[in-house]
């Protein structure tokens, strides 16, 4: 109880500060710590948006045929998601027995949400299929309507050039594996910084410089109170969480309320 007023004066502060508005939450893989849902799942994408996320986040995969399903890991089940066909691995189940999604499907449950799209590509086998792949992406989000939505995110620096190049200009596309400075990114066209709390701790001032260069700035994952403050006290614009209801009550002042 001490902790959590400790943290809500933090949090007052930073409103004080004028910090605290611009912070946005994305539920990491969906909202999924709760009944019914599961990482990645289309429940979780519907969860997040009926909590009224900024942002859901989802991480992809292309099958060994060439179609685009939600899934974290590179094997699921026993079934390695680059090796695997689309039939084999949409057949598949998660732990609340909705079936593996593909994203067709995931973007046909989207209809119904307004939340924003955060697509993750996962680190592919090669740059070639992570060009496929992004093509494939990009397509599919145009037959939906979907651009203005969508933020593309990865680990991968090769897929993040080839959402620059593929995606339509002003889409954000946010690099994960914080070694590069805001200025590198900006010169390789990318919109923003997407990276581990421990890079912006060691480099705190690439939040500003980021801001200067008119780019973005997210953070994950943060399932810590205390973790969220620090960003949204250095005024970070979105959080990845697996505790989006946390983050969202520390933003609107009734965390640690009974
Ligand atoms: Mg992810």
């Amino acid at each position: 109880m001490v902790m959590k007023k400790l943290v809500l004066s933090m949090v007052m502060a930073a409103v004080a500060l004028g910090g605290i508005a611009a912070t946005k939450v994305v539920a990491h893989r969906g909202y999924w710590k709760t009944g019914g849902s599961a990482q990645n799942s289309i429940a979780a994408l519907v969860k997040a948006d009926s909590i009224g996320c900024y942002g859901s986040e989802f991480d992809v995969w292309m099958s060994a045929d060439g179609a685009i399903v939600v899934n974290h890991d590179p094997s699921f089940k026993g079934k390695r998601m680059e090796q695997t066909s689309f039939d084999e691995l949409t057949a598949l189940t998660l732990a609340n027995g909705e079936n593996l999604p593909s994203l067709e499907q995931y973007f046909d449950a989207a209809r119904k949400c307004g939340t924003r799209l955060i697509l993750e590509l996962k680190v592919h086998s090669t740059p070639e299929r992570e060009a496929e792949a992004v093509g494939k992406i990009v397509d599919m989000v145009k037959k939906y309507g979907y651009e203005d939505r969508m933020e593309y995110i990865s680990f991968s620096l090769n897929a993040c050039k080839e959402f620059v190049k593929q995606a339509p200009e002003g889409t954000p596309v946010l690099y994960l594996n914080g070694e590069l400075s805001p200025a590198e990114l900006k010169e390789l066209g990318i919109s923003g910084l997407d990276y581990h709390l421990s890079v912006l701790k060691k480099h705190p001032e690439w939040i500003e410089e980021a801001h200067k260069l008119g780019m973005v700035v997210n953070s994950w994952t943060i399932d810590n109170a205390a973790d969220m403050v620090w960003l949204i006290e250095h005024g970070v614009d979105l959080i990845t969480t697996n505790e989006p209801v946390v983050l969202k009550q520390l933003l609107s002042g009734t965390y640690g309320e009974k």
